[in-house]
């Protein structure tokens, strides 16, 4: 296919030119054809990152990175970097179809020894092969990759490095998408990225058919709660297709296909896997952060030699460049520097060069080694420990100052802080050859003294109520601009799993219909996975009574609110806002911080086309809203109510959840202990629940219901919570409702979207106790929707969230 498309690209152009083709140099014909989609590196970093957003951005690794680049070259300028040749065990996932080894897929040993052959003649720029180059930019990069000799057991691997997978009788595919291989393949196959590079050899599916091969970034794993060989390390790595890995110049391998033929596209594959971009920088002029690559202005096809672009010469035989195999011979020195940094700050790496699995057998004493998951825990939190040490270790005598328990025999242990300060831990290990020296890592468990539930807030400052400058109304409520909605940022560092409620303090509040209004406000919680960390998709909403903010402002407090259910935060980065109105009349404005009172760009404004921007960048202001949010470790009593405006006596349910008692207080209650009580309330009151009988954040809740003068009619009444089942919840979008109770007639299944707008209503005939469905909200956007089945007079609403 590959070839095919090469030579009716090359046909064309020479029938265009007519008589004058031999004038044209070869690499002009080479660049008229289509572009190819050679290397699919650049691409899966940002599906990947999307996948894991606990890996990291991109530019925050590359400001580590140009950190250590500059020690380096420092070091460099003095003379006080010891050249060390570093050396990196590698294990080459061959994946074939069930052929006879070295027929097909099924690649030869030879031909995977004659590929690690060039890689190393490649990196270290070994002079009589066609690594060599005499550019005085070009570098030896001092890695070299060795075939491993141990398995991930301890066990011998009797043909060297290789790891044979039949992915017909595995996964019953013979070749491989992408999407298969980093979603199936890779996680099925890998060895420990700590002690192995891995490398999977494979046929491409039709799909990706111009593909040669693509790397996994390296990235820092440093930060809480990400486990290094879950996630991104499942998946970290380099893929490559079976007819370019070898080098059809070290033996007779047929498989192999001109102009891939070489063994370079695992040299370009394995830049990318020690951080180097493509020399183009992936933009016209763009940049590789690498300072002795000349700037070019796209990918070179060929060999272009002497392509002139951006003002200067191109390096077209950069291994990071697009050219044929045979062009390729260097790597420059910039290269190298940002390579080594590489092994230096990405965790996966730096533990590679100590694996030890190339020896031929175990018989040496282990070297002790280990990390923990996160360094920084709240009071009461717990770390888990991974052993890196070497040389197969068979026990383990752990030694925790400061933790609970105080030692440990397990390999992977994990510890409980219950006190702060800096803690000591120390780890020997031992195999049959003896015990290792003890491994002892000084103040490295940092204790807080912050408690495992919490008030979190940006605010720090002068409370104020902002104008809107050159408009009317306020920056952080209703004006001019019809600004959709305001939100404050919560980096949540501390990597808390659970919200259960909020306070939001607002400083203007004005009802157009005065103080019997039934208007209310929506509070909203949101990921942080929209663009630039804005908000993402929405994780909770509340619906504050209008009327309950009035007397909180006029009262001069803060309005505090419970949601329905822990909002789960997953320890990551969340908006808290409000959604604003503009048909009632009503106006709220929250008060901030004055401006230039905070510096970190915290607050958010959703403007009247829909899309979000930091104040910061949108008005120049530097405040940050008096919003707090009550976070925690562990669940908080939760409390629902069917509604919150009734008539006199007309039944409210309340519903309580998080704990396994509850015990209730306010008027004209069913009961007072129990999950699910019905209030019918004479006047206005607030109703209060207190859980017991779990470890909790917040025990106690409260429900505020207003009561209107009137009387009851035609109102309909809510079934108790449990008659709706929906499941899975969350979902993707198919999740089954099941709906219980006695009634029969018209059944109406309705799911309004969070802005309450009715996305589905469907009805049915209910003619016996049960009702099932298949809900399908696949082609939904991501977020929270209602669902509600109504019998005549009778109504239940379930929350669901599709991810
Ligand atoms: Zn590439």
């Amino acid at each position: 296919m590959l070839k095919r498309i090469l030579f009716s690209g090359a046909l064309l152009v020479c029938g265009f030119y007519s008589g004058s083709a031999q004038q044209i140099p070869a690499w002009q014909q080479l660049a008229s054809q289509p572009a190819r989609e050679q290397c699919a590196t650049m691409q899966m970093d940002s599906a990947l990152r999307a996948k894991y957003p606990e890996m990291g951005s991109r530019a925050a690794f590359e400001k580590t990175l140009q950190e250590r680049i500059e020690q380096i070259k420092k070091l460099e300028r003095t003379g006080r970097l010891a050249d060390v040749v570093l050396t990196i065990p590698v294990v080459v996932h061959v994946v074939h179809a069930g052929e006879a080894v070295g027929t097909g897929r099924n690649i030869s040993e030879a031909q995977v020894k004659a590929q690690l052959e060039t890689l190393n003649e490649d990196f270290r720029r070994k002079p009589g092969t066609r690594g060599f180059n005499d550019n005085p930019n070009g570098a030896d990069i001092e890695i070299e990759f060795c075939l491993a000799a141990i398995n991930p057991t301890g066990g011998t691997i009797t043909e060297r490095g290789i790891d044979r997978i039949n992915g017909a009788s595995n996964f019953g595919k013979s070749t491989w998408s992408k999407a298969d291989i980093d979603g199936v393949l890779k996680p099925n196959t890998f060895w420990d990225p700590e002690k192995y590079f891995n490398i999977w050899v494979v046929d491409f599916a039709a799909s990706d058919d111009r593909l040669l091969g693509y790397a996994q970034f390296p990235s820092q794993s440093t930060l809480p709660g990400l486990s290094p060989n879950s996630g991104a390390g499942s998946t970290d790595g380099v893929v490559i297709r079976y007819q370019s890995f070898g080098n059809a110049e070290k033996g007779n391998f047929p498989v192999m296909q001109a102009p891939y033929n070489l063994g370079r596209t695992l040299t370009h594959e394995v830049g990318h896997w020690l951080g180097l971009i493509h020399i183009w920088g992936d933009a016209n002029c763009g940049n590789d952060f690498v300072d002795d690559t000349p700037t070019q202005a796209s990918e070179s096809r060929g060999c272009q030699k002497g392509r002139v672009s951006c003002g200067g010469t191109n390096m077209v035989e950069n291994y990071m460049d697009y050219s044929d195999d045979a062009c390729f011979n260097i790597f420059t020195r910039g290269q190298k520097t940002r390579m080594r940094a590489v092994m230096e700050v990405a965790l996966r790496r730096a533990n590679l060069v100590n694996a030890n699995v190339c020896g031929t057998s175990v018989v040496a004493r282990p070297t002790a080694n280990f990390r923990a998951e996160n360094l920084r825990v709240l009071l009461g939190g717990q770390v888990r420990f991974t052993d890196l040490s070497t040389n197969f270790p068979t026990s383990w005598t752990w030694t925790f100052e400061g933790g609970t328990p105080s030692s440990s025999t397990e390999q992977n242990p994990v510890v409980t802080y219950n006190q702060p300060g800096k803690f000591r831990v120390t780890l020997v290990a031992s195999n049959a050859a003896g015990s290792s020296a003890p491994f002892v890592r000084e103040q490295y468990i940092e204790v807080l003294n912050v408690g495992l539930c919490a008030d979190q807030t940006n605010f720090s400052g002068t409370r104020t109520v902002l104008r809107q400058p050159g408009g009317t109304g306020y920056v952080a409520g209703q004006n001019s601009r019809k600004t959709k909605a305001v939100s404050e940022f919560f980096d949540n560092s501390l990597s808390y799993n659970n919200m259960h409620g909020a306070s939001l303090r607002f400083g203007v509040a004005k009802a157009a219909k005065g103080a019997e209004t039934e208007s209310i406000v929506t509070v909203t919680v949101w990921n942080a996975r929209g663009f630039q960390n804005g908000p993402g998709a929405v994780l909770e909403t509340k619906e504050v009574p209008l009327r309950t903010i009035l007397e909180d402002v006029a009262n001069n407090r803060a309005t505090s609110i419970v949601f329905d259910r822990n909002v789960p935060l997953s320890g990551l980065p969340f908006h808290i806002g409000i959604e604003l109105t503009y048909v009632a009349g009503d106006t709220v404005a929250l008060t901030t911080t004055r401006d230039g009172e905070s510096l970190l760009g915290t607050s958010w404004e959703q403007n009247a086309n829909g899309e979000w921007e930091r104040y910061r960048v949108r008005q120049g202001l530097n405040v940050a809203h008096e919003i707090t949010a009550r976070v925690g470790m562990k669940p908080s009593v939760q409390l629902t109510a069917s509604k919150q405006f009734v008539l006199p006596g007309e039944p409210v349910t309340l519903n309580a959840r998080g704990a396994s008692i509850f015990s209730w207080a306010g008027q004209n209650l069913s009961s007072t202990l129990g999950g699910q009580v019905i209030a019918r309330p004479t006047q206005t009151t607030s109703y209060t629940v207190t859980g017991s009988g779990l470890d909790l954040c917040n025990a106690t809740a409260t429900a505020r219901i207003y009561v209107q003068p009137g009387t009851i009619t035609g109102v309909p009444t809510a079934l108790p919570d449990e008659a709706l089942t929906v499941s899975p919840n969350p979902s993707d979008g198919l999740t089954a409702v099941s709906f219980r109770n006695t009634s029969r007639g018209i059944l109406t299944l309705s799911v309004r979207n969070v802005a309450g707008v009715e996305v589905l209503k469907q009805q049915y005939q209910k003619t016996d106790d049960g009702f099932e469905k298949t809900l399908d909200l696949r082609t939904m956007p991501s977020g929270l929707y209602n669902i509600e089945i109504r019998v005549g007079e009778q109504v239940v609403r379930k929350k669901v969230v599709k991810y």
